[in-house]
């Protein structure tokens, strides 16, 4: 199996790295400096592993990067995680058509250095 570009994000699974407080709060990803909702830190904060599973916002194709090392055209979309977080992510290439309301999932994909990175697909 192929390294993970970035493993403090996302499993070989693609499932998420990400937390929960003990208010209830979930985030991703996994960070113990604070809760946003209601400000607890440190052990407060533990580790969850998300579904990768969630419903497209919206989304947009980026035709320039600033980074003009970054080929582009590229998709972007928002997804609200049905674990509760809303997050900005690269989609599969090439960028299909996706509806607002689309069911998402995360998937890993061959990138460089012979490493495999998430990306979000509809799901089938
Ligand atoms: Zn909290």
């Amino acid at each position: 199996m192929d390294a993970l570009l970035k493993p403090s994000l996302y499993t070989p699974a693609a499932t998420l790295l990400g937390g929960r407080c003990a208010c209830g709060h979930v985030f991703y990803p996994m960070q113990t400096h604070g809760c946003e909702v209601c400000g607890r830190h440190g052990g407060d904060l533990q580790p969850m592993t998300l579904s990768g599973r969630g419903t497209l916002l919206s989304s947009t194709v980026v035709h320039l990067h600033a980074d003009k090392a970054r080929p582009a055209p590229f998709s972007i979309g928002k997804i609200a995680l049905e674990e509760g977080p809303v997050v900005r992510t690269l989609l599969v290439d090439p960028a299909p058509s996706i509806a607002p309301g689309t069911a998402m999932k995360a998937t890993l994909v061959p990138v460089e250095d012979g490493k495999r990175d998430l990306r979000f697909a509809p799901e089938r």
